[in-house]
């Protein structure tokens, strides 16, 4: 962003958060913040300028919406969101996926991405890379190209870069 500081400023770090000792990065006060979430967008265009052409957006639930969608009105292009099991009404596609304790599923509904389509994929945190890499699987799965993943901020130290290998990820601001 053109304005960095500002924006990391406006994500709070909330220790204990859902449970300890996970520090939680909380971007809703970059989301009240106009100016700044305008400067997140852009950031977000300048990085997809960098790529190959981006047909749509794909956000993962539920941060990915916030972000993903306001981007793809910027491009132009349609917007998909990945939902979390059960949300979607049938016929969907799905990939599950471990978490740290037990696993999850993401879904996206079925004749939505149109086959050869090349795909930004959207979300607010790199940590883990779990949910990133369920959610290019699917993409793939339903026929899309994964054009590029990118995210506000990435957690470094967490291996999210190291399971999305191979892959194009941009993060626009690092956190230790
Ligand atoms: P991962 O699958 O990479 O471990 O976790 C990333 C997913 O969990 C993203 O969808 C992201 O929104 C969410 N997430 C994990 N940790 C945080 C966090 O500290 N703050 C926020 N806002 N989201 C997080």
């Amino acid at each position: 962003p053109a304005r960095a500081a500002e924006v990391r400023a406006l994500i709070h770090d909330v220790p204990d958060y859902p449970h300890p000792p996970v520090v939680f990065r909380d971007i809703t006060p970059l989301l009240a913040d106009g100016p700044a979430l305008a400067d997140v967008i852009e950031a977000f265009a300048a990085v997809v300028a960098s790529h190959d052409g981006v047909d749509v957006v794909a956000g993962m639930e539920a941060r990915g919406f916030l972000l993903g969608a306001p981007l793809a009105t910027r491009l132009g292009v349609g917007f998909l969101p990945l939902r979390k099991a059960g949300k979607l009404p049938p016929p969907v596609e799905r990939v599950d996926y471990e978490l740290e304790y037990g696993s999850a599923s993401i879904e996206l509904r079925s004749g939505t991405l149109r086959p050869g389509a090349r795909v930004l994929l959207v979300d607010d945190v790199l940590a883990t890379g779990g949910t990133a890499r369920a959610a290019a699987a699917l993409v793939e799965r339903c026929g899309g190209v994964v054009a590029g993943l990118a995210f506000l901020l990435e957690l470094a130290g967490l291996g999210g870069r190291d399971r999305l290998a191979g892959r194009t990820v941009d993060t626009l601001l690092r956190a230790g």
